[in-house]
C-alpha cells in the first residue's frame, strides 16, 4: 500500500470560466499514460467488493487490470460482457455511491478510492474510437423469435442489446424523434456529449437491433398490435412526466418545468440557435427549484444560455442534497447559487402575465419523514422575494400515461408505475414485461440497464419454453 498513490490521479477539465459559456464536455478524460498510472493503484481485491457493488456486475478488477498491463482491447471486450453502454455509464453514473464507495483502498486511511468511473470510460472511449462496430453481428445467424422494446433509453437500449446477442430479431419503437431517452433529450452535452450516445447506439444496432423513431405506442401502433406480431415484449417508456409544485402563478409565462427546458435544450439543440430553429427564452434571472441531478442539469445549461445570475431553491440543506457531489461541486465553479432550506410558495408576475419573481419561505429541519431524512417545516413570517424572469422546476417526474392509458389490463402500483418483478422483469401480463424508471420511478442509468439485463435473461427462457427449444447461452 505505501507505494500507491493516495490520491486519484488528476483529470484535466475546462476550466470554469470557459466551460461556463459553452456545452462542451467539462471533463476531458485520461490520457492512456494517466489511466495506467490509476490502474495501478488498484489491489485487484480477491473477492472484490466493488463488484457486487455494482448493479450489472462488471468484473472491475478484470478490465483495470489489462488498462495496467496496456491491453486496451482486453478492458473493452472484459467491459463488453457486462455492458453495452460503458461510455456512457461511465460518464454518468453515480460511482461514489456504488463500486467507489466500497472500494478497499478508499477504506485506506486518507486514500481515495480507485477512480473505476473515469477508467470505464477511459476503456471505452478507446473501443468507441478503435473497434469496428459493424462486425458485431453476422447476417447468417439462426434468428430465435421476435421482441418488441417500447422505448430506447438505457433500460430498453440493454435489453435489445442483449437479446440480439442471443440472436433475437428485436425492433425497439421510440416516440420521440431521436433514440437514447434521456441520455438524448435529459443529460445535458456537457456532461454527456451526443456524439457519445449516438455511437453506443450505433454500436447496439450493429448488433442486428433495428430502431423505429417517431413511434408512439399507444397512438401510432396499439399493445394488441405489438403483442400479435412478437414473441415477447418489454415496456420501457420511463417517467417522463414532470410534476409540479402547483403553486399560485404556475401559468405565468417563463415557468417551466425541466423536462421542457431541458429537452428544447439537448433534444431541439436551441443552444446552437440560429443552426438549429427552434430558439429558447433569453433570460437573465433564472431560479431552478428542486435539489437532483436534474436541477443541477438546468441550472448549469441556464447559465451556458447565457443568464446572469443562477440560483437554486432547495427546502433542505447540502448535507441532503441528492445530486451527485461532483455536479454540486462543478455548479458551484460555474457560479450557480444556493437558497438553501427555502421552498417556493408563490411565482409573481408584473401583472401582464411574465414571471418577475418567486416568492419563497425559508425552512428549518424538523423529525426525520417516511424517506429517513428530516423533514423541512416553514418558519412563520420568514418569506421573501427573489427577482426571476424564468424559473425552472426540477421536483421529479412521474409515469407517462400515453401507452398505460391503452393498455388497462396491465398491474400498476399505487404510484402509476407498472407492477413488475425485479427478479424476473415479468408483469401481470404473460409475454410483457418491463424494466427502468416506467417500474421503479425516476432512478439511474446503471439501475435502468441493470433490469434490462436482468429482463433479458427471463425473455429468452419465456420464448424458449414458448416455442418448446432447448435453453441457450447466458448473455
Ligand atoms: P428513459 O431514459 O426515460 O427512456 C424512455 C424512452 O421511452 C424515452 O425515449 C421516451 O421517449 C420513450 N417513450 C415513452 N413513451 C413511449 C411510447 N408510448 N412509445 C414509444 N416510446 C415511448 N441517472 C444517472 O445514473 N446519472 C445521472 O447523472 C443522471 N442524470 C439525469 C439528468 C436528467 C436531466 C434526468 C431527467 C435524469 C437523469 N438520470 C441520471 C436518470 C436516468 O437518466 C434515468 O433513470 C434513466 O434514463 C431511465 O432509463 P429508462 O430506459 O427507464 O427510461
Ligand atoms: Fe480495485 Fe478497489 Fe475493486 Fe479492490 S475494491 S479490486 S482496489 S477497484
Amino acid at each position: 500500500m505505501a507505494r500507491k498513490s493516495r490520491t486519484k490521479t488528476p483529470i484535466s477539465e475546462q476550466a470554469p470560466e470557459i466551460r461556463k459559456t459553452n456545452f462542451e464536455e467539462v471533463c476531458l478524460g485520461y490520457t492512456i499514460e494517466e489511466g495506467q498510472a490509476e490502474a495501478e493503484r488498484c489491489l485487484q481485491c480477491k473477492n472484490a467488493p466493488c463488484i457486487a457493488s455494482c448493479p450489472v456486475m462488471i468484473d472491475i478488477p478484470g478490465f483495470i487490470l489489462a488498462i495496467k498491463e496496456g491491453n486496451m482491447q482486453e478492458a473493452a471486450d472484459v467491459l463488453g460482457k457486462y455492458t453495452n453502454l460503458p461510455a456512457i455509464c461511465g460518464r454518468v453514473c453515480p460511482q461514489e455511491k456504488q463500486c467507489e464507495e466500497v472500494c478497499k483502498l478508499g477504506k485506506a486511511k486518507n486514500f481515495e478510492p480507485v477512480a473505476i468511473g473515469k477508467l470505464e470510460r477511459l476503456v471505452a472511449d478507446w473501443a468507441l474510437e478503435n473497434q469496428d462496430f459493424s462486425k458485431n453481428t453476422s447476417n447468417d445467424r439462426a434468428i430465435i423469435g421476435k421482441i418488441a422494446v417500447i422505448g430506447s433509453g438505457p433500460s430498453g437500449l440493454t435489453v435489445a442489446g442483449d437479446l440480439a446477442k442471443l440472436n433475437y430479431e428485436v425492433t425497439i419503437y421510440e416516440a420521440l424523434h431521436d433514440a437514447g431517452g434521456v441520455l438524448t433529450y435529459g443529460i445535458p452535452e456537457f456532461r454527456l456529449p451526443k456524439r457519445i450516445v449516438k455511437k453506443e447506439i450505433e454500436s447496439i444496432e450493429a448488433l442486428g437491433v433495428k430502431i423505429e423513431t417517431n413511434v408512439v405506442v399507444g397512438k401510432t401502433i396499439t399493445m394488441d398490435e405489438i403483442m400479435e406480431e412478437f414473441d415477447a415484449c418489454y415496456i420501457s417508456v420511463g417517467a417522463g412526466a414532470p410534476n409540479f409544485m402547483g403553486i399560485p402563478g404556475t401559468s405565468l409565462n417563463g415557468v417551466y418545468s425541466s423536462s421542457e427546458y431541458l429537452t428544447r435544450i439537448n433534444l431541439m439543440h436551441s443552444y446552437e440557435f440560429p443552426k438549429y430553429d427552434t430558439p429558447i427564452k433569453k433570460s437573465q434571472n433564472v431560479v431552478v427549484i428542486g435539489g437532483g441531478n436534474v436541477a443541477m442539469d438546468a441550472a448549469r445549461s441556464a447559465k451556458r444560455m447565457g443568464a446572469e445570475n443562477v440560483s437554486i431553491v432547495y427546502r433542505r440543506s447540502l448535507e441532503e442534497l441528492p445530486a451527485r457531489i461532483e455536479e454540486y461541486h462543478h455548479s458551484v465553479e460555474e457560479e450557480i447559487d444556493y437558497h438553501w432550506l427555502t421552498n417556493p410558495i408563490e411565482y409573481v408576475s408584473n401583472g401582464s402575465g411574465e414571471l418577475t419573481g418567486v416568492k419563497c419561505i425559508k425552512m428549518e429541519l424538523g423529525e426525520p419523514d417516511a424517506s429517513g431524512r428530516r423533514r423541512p417545516i416553514p418558519i412563520k413570517g420568514s418569506e421573501f422575494i427573489i427577482e426571476a424572469d424564468t424559473v425552472i422546476e426540477a421536483i421529479g417526474q412521474g409515469s407517462n400515461k400515453v401507452l398505460l392509458s391503452t393498455f388497462p389490463e396491465l398491474a400498476l402500483t399505487k404510484w402509476g408505475y407498472i407492477e413488475a418483478d425485479p427478479k424476473t422483469g415479468e408483469t401481470s401480463i404473460p409475454g410483457v414485461f418491463a424494466g427502468g424508471d416506467i417500474v421503479t420511478g425516476a432512478a439511474t442509468v446503471i439501475l435502468a440497464m441493470g433490469a434490462g439485463k436482468v429482463a433479458a435473461v427471463q425473455m429468452d427462457k419465456y420464448v424458449q419454453e414458448q416455442k418448446k427449444i432447448p435453453a441457450t447461452t447466458k448473455v
